[in-house]
């Protein structure tokens, strides 16, 4: 063992330490199995409350106080559901997939006896094997609390963006707000130089307050939040919720409404739900397929909200004949995942209704125990069992998560496009190791959640992907790292961000302008199929707050939307969706009721693969296969939209570039005072001299040099102040901008105080430009700094990517036509496969 690694395990051993005596003191429980009987058979719910009759096969368990419960009911036919129910008759936790597998797991808030209760709702078989775990909490629980962190400079929002803290997604001109998980945080955070000042002081309470103001407005009658399609007021759906109501959604719309399980099962061994809405739905016809996901992150409740509650529009919609939502998708299909993380879901939904009905520590009798679920509260990955913790299996709801043993992997960092790069911890990067927040996972899709919707959106024609989240207000797009460069189709992208914005009021911009990310969703969406992707960070300030905002956000209602809230967003994203001329259209003719497939195989690169030291490693190419399939409509006819066949990052007009061998120049700085008067200089593209300043700079190239992106950045002190930038070519090399046509890049945002644009090769040649800063309404002098960067070592090809049509008389069929198609955005093309497909 070398010096290095040796410093790197002893690091490591430290922090297990204390995860790991926590782990042991907590393990003082009840296990219990025994088959159950249930001798009657009724379809009705299981977890609405207590029940006692023939079709219920129960257990009772007692725990001495605050407990984990963990129930799971196996080896039954047909579909039964199962509830734990306390002495108050609060449904503690409960389990409603399809079929007889169920995980039903939460926490108890008193001592008591706990009522087990397994539902038979069909089959014929009366018995079941039912397991029963309790473990009681009696840690005191660490104090959560916001915050708002200050990054003065950009290095030092960079270092905080690979701190492995948890940071939210909401920052601005020198701050990004973070979760810190008790004073140990606290602590790491000063000892790192980083200044902060506390937003909300504990969460806990602040958590219990919300849920009281939820059962309150319940008691009322009106609740908060009138206005949602499904008609829900009181609170926020658990999960079992969302596996009833999407059953029956189907089982109530079978023509309208298709369940279905994503193909990998979670950690804990739960199913990941989908539900498909479309007229014709079981139809296997060309429509392009908008697909919405939910709760990536396990505390971000409200995103599941808005993903089910659109479903529930469209359902309406069609049930009612109302003709727009008829037309739209009559062009497209939906297909919704409320929740992909459902393990870390459950575990954070199940703490914040614990927490909520014990009233927590401010509660009659209540002490620091009944807090300690706020920990799980507010867990933000999935629940996958960290090599550093010492845990190995069971379940997600039991196992301690006190300070800075954070487990599980991010999943909105997993995803194979540019996984490994900027924005997400390796793992091993002390203080937190694998427990950092961010953490990216052990290699790109290493976990179910990302292998889910890859196969997903794999196995169709997604022309348009929404991954909503909270918080922020944002609408962003790829790409989500600066290197990334601009995207072929950033034009479209950034329009159809902007109308979304328009709707929700909420800011429209790219994924990196917070800071960089990588193994986001639509970082690999976008750059594997082609077809727009968003994330939407829902509301202002919170990750799950009061239940009335769901319904506000969702309409409008809020102070910030001019238009009709995410509803009107979605809507905007759905119409899209199917217009023919934003993706590409296959018209073809073909023997009916023949079985055509769409596929293509490439490798999607990830970033240069960092290590713990941040130095770049290689780039994993990862082998993927897009598969969608069509049958043929009885007239021999069909219309197949796709996404065009080429991916954005293998670009027609860009010939493959190779990194120089050698460092980046050193940065050039320069300043600049006020010129011009700002009234008739408020303009933009002025080409008035008296409003502007030049500052030339020179790219250097030769041996040992590699300037591969110039990073052009301009700053002044207020807000208030506001100037422009843009960056132009100085081909007459007369040091001024004068005469210059097009500016390579170019930065005008209002009410900031900076601007900046990054030129990258090839784009950026060596020799001289200028950096012209136009006075649109300055108050004070700014300065400025170029600065260089390598070559990003993505890989970038050239050339023109092309489908494989095949054809069969039927599914299963030998393949009786092949051909290859090679498909642009906005094009139509016309296959004959009549003659070349016949048997
Ligand atoms: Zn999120």
């Amino acid at each position: 063992m070398n010096a290095v690694s040796r410093r790197r395990s002893r690091r490591r051993h430290g922090l297990v330490a204390v995860a790991a005596c926590t782990a042991a003191s907590l393990f003082t429980g009840t296990a219990s199995a025994a088959t159950v009987t249930a001798p009657g058979v009724s379809d009705r719910s299981c977890i609405d409350g207590k029940r006692t009759d023939a079709a219920v096969g129960s257990q009772s368990v007692t725990v001495p106080g605050v407990s984990a419960v963990s129930a799971r009911l196996s080896g039954a036919g047909g579909n039964w559901d199962l509830a734990v129910v306390d002495e108050s008759g609060r449904v503690v936790a409960g389990s409603a997939f399809a079929g007889g597998d169920e995980i039903a797991e939460g926490f108890a808030t008193a001592p008591g006896e706990l009522h087990v209760q397994a539902c038979r709702r069909t089959g014929s078989d009366p018995t079941a094997e039912l397991e029963v775990e309790t473990v009681e909490l009696t840690e005191p629980a660490p104090r959560l609390q916001m915050v708002r962190i200050a990054t003065p400079t950009e290095d030092s929002a960079a270092e905080l963006a690979s701190s492995g803290f948890d940071l939210t997604e909401h920052g601005g001109d020198g701050f990004v707000d973070a979760v810190l998980h008790g004073p140990v945080e606290a602590a790491l955070l000063a000892d790192q130089g980083f200044d902060f000042e506390v937003l909300i002081a504990d969460l806990a309470a602040r958590s219990v307050a919300e849920r009281t103001a939820e059962s309150r407005a319940a008691a009322r009658g009106g609740g908060g939040g009138a206005g949602l399609p499904s008609g829900r007021t009181d609170t926020y759906r658990e999960l079992a919720d969302y596996s009833e109501e999407m059953q029956a959604l189907a089982e109530e719309n079978p023509k309208l409404v298709r369940y279905f399980t994503l193909k990998k099962e979670t950690y804990s061994g739960r199913p990941v739900e989908a539900i498909e809405v479309a007229p014709g739905v079981k139809r296997r016809d060309g429509r392009p397929t908008f697909v919405m996901t939910g709760v990536h992150h396990a505390r971000e409740w409200p995103s599941s909200e808005h993903t089910l509650e659109f479903a529930y529009e469209l359902i309406n919609g069609l049930k009612d004949g109302d003709k727009k939502t008829r037309r739209l998708l009559k062009r497209a299909r939906v297909v919704f995942v409320p929740l992909v993380n459902p393990d870390g879901f459950n575990l954070s939904r199940s703490a914040g209704a614990a927490l909520g009905a014990s009233g927590g520590r401010d509660a009659p009798g209540g002490d620091e125990t009944a807090n300690l679920v706020i920990e799980g509260e507010y867990h933000r990955k999935n629940c996958r069992f960290l090599e550093s913790t010492g845990m190995e299996g069971g379940s997600c709801t039991q196992q301690p998560d006190n300070g800075v043993a954070h487990f599980g992997v991010d999943p909105n960092r997993n995803y194979g496009g540019f996984w490994g790069g900027p924005g997400a911890a390796t793992g091993d990067e002390a203080p937190f190791m694998d427990t950092a927040a961010d953490y990216r996972g052990p290699g790109p899709f290493s976990e179910p959640e990302t292998q889910n919707i890859r196969k997903l959106v794999s196995s169709r024609q997604v022309t348009t992907l929404i991954t909503n989240h909270t918080f922020s207000n944002l609408v962003l797009r790829p790409p989500g790292l600066q290197a990334q460069g601009k995207p072929r189709d950033d034009k479209l992208l950034t329009k159809l961000g902007n109308a979304m914005a328009a709707e929700n009021g909420y800011t429209s911009q790219r994924g990196f302008q917070l800071y960089d990310t990588s193994g986001t969703t639509e970082d690999w969406s976008y750059n594997a199929t082609s077809g727009l992707g968003y994330t939407f960070e829902i509301g202002p300030d919170a990750f799950h707050p009061t239940y009335s905002t769901v319904a506000d956000e969702y309409r409008g209602n809020t102070e910030n939307a001019e238009g009709g809230g995410n509803s009107a967003a979605y809507m905007k994203a759905l119409k899209s969706t199917g217009k023919t001329k934003r993706h590409s259209l296959i018209k073809g003719k073909a023997p009916k009721r023949s079985f055509l497939t769409l596929s293509k195989k490439f490798k999607t690169p990830t970033s240069p693969v960092l290590d713990g030291n941040g130095e770049e490693g290689d780039v994993i190419l990862l082998p993927e296969k897009l598969k969608s399939k069509l049958v043929v409509g009885r007239k021999g006819r069909f219309d197949w939209h796709v996404n065009p066949s080429t991916r954005p990052i293998v670009d027609p007009d860009v010939k493959r570039i190779e990194p120089r061998r050698g460092k980046p120049s050193d940065p050039v700085e320069f300043a600049g005072t006020i010129v011009g008067a700002a009234p008739t200089c408020a303009d933009f593209e002025t080409e008035d001299p008296a409003c502007f300043n030049d500052h030339p700079f020179k790219v250097k190239s030769g041996k040992g040099i590699d300037n591969g992106t110039a990073a052009v950045r301009i700053e002044w002190p207020e807000p208030g102040s506001d100037w422009d930038l843009k960056v132009f070519r100085d081909s007459d090399g007369d040091g001024t901008s004068e005469g210059e046509k097009k500016a390579l890049g170019s930065s005008a945002q209002a009410a900031t105080n900076s601007e900046e644009t990054t030129i990258a090769r090839p784009g950026l040649k060596p020799g001289k430009y200028v950096a012209r800063v136009v006075n649109f309404s300055a108050l004070s002098p700014y300065t400025g700094r170029v600065a260089f960067g390598k070559t990003p070592k993505t890989e970038v090809k050239t050339g023109i990517e092309k489908y494989t049509l095949a054809c069969r008389a039927k599914k299963g069929g030998k393949v009786l036509s092949r051909e290859k198609i090679a498909i642009d955005r906005g094009e139509r093309l016309a296959v004959d496969l009549r003659k070349t497909c016949a048997k």
